[in-house]
């Protein structure tokens, strides 16, 4: 089996990569990051989102695993002080027979120069910076409101504790193969009207955003904004790719869900 390793560049995680490598070459593991069997991030949740977006061209081959250098993450099953467990694990439950895949989002940017494609492992958000955005919502293909707000946010179930439940979005199990939309202050009064709540899309559904000037909206995947110019249109459905995680060791999510925001367990 051959790692890469992503980190970022706090002094506590610099200490954790060092003494990851040195259990890595006592157990024999390679080092690889051009082609690695797995990605391991040590740092946030944060970081496993930069490895994710630096390997997504290999997600057929690559599995990942995150240690946190802080407190526990959604993304993030290993402490810093618990690197020998997961070599050790490595060593003996192999990759390949413990993996749990999740959904990603797969979204499909139309503006005059023709379409791109961008995958999330958080969510997409799409917004405009001063005045009100305005938009077309369409689901599975039907017109389903005219949106006036600062945005829409689409996610994942592993973004669902991200950026979506800032804006009031549900916490959604992982296993599940749904996409969440997401209002980002959206207007409501007696001329304008939308559904006002989060909406879940199921597996085979998709959404389209068609912005009603163009030229003026940003779009923003797990938290980087994209150079894209007069956005036409957005479609987002659930990504034919998958990102696989180590399983042996993952916590439960609902203990990470308490961890993370409510911490009395
Ligand atoms: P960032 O500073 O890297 O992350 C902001 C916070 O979100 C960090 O505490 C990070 O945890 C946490 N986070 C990331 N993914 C998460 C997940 N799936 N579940 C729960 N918490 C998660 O911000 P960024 O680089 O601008 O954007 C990265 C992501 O952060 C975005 O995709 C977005 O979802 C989220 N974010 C949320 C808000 C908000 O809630 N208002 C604002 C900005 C960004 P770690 O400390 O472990 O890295």
């Amino acid at each position: 089996m051959k790692v890469a390793i992503v980190h970022n560049d706090r002094v506590t995680t610099q200490v954790a990569v060092r003494h990851l490598q040195v259990l890595l070459a006592e157990k024999g593991i390679l080092q690889d990051q051009q082609h690695p069997d797995l990605v391991i991030s040590v740092g946030g949740d944060g970081t496993l989102i930069s490895a994710f977006h630096k390997y997504k061209q290999q997600l057929d081959k690559v599995c990942f695993a995150g240690i946190h250098t802080g407190h526990l993450g959604f993304y993030t099953d290993w402490r810093n002080y618990d690197m020998e467990k997961l070599v050790d694990a490595l060593a003996s439950h192999p990759v390949e027979e413990n993996e749990v895949g999740y959904p990603l989002l797969d979204m499909k940017v139309t503006t005059s120069c023709g379409e791109k494609r961008f995958l999330a492992l958080n969510e997409a958000s799409i917004k405009r910076i001063s005045k009100t955005m305005e938009a077309e919502v369409w689901l599975g293909g039907e017109r389903f409101e005219n949106f006036r707000g600062d945005g829409l946010c689409v996610s994942t179930p592993t973004g669902s504790t991200a950026y979506s439940k800032s804006l009031g979005g549900a916490v959604i199990h992982p296993r599940l193969k749904a996409l969440q939309l997401t209002e980002i202050a959206s207007i409501n009064n007696l001329v304008f009207r939308t559904v006002g709540s989060p909406i879940v899309i199921a597996p085979d559904e998709w959404i389209t955003i068609v912005p009603k000037i163009s030229d003026r909206a940003v779009v923003i995947v797990d938290g980087e904004r994209i150079s894209l110019t007069d956005v036409q249109k957005v479609d987002y459905k659930i990504a034919a790719e998958e990102i696989r995680f180590y399983q042996y060791g993952h916590h439960h999510f609902w203990e990470r869900v308490n961890d993370a925001f409510i911490g009395d367990r």
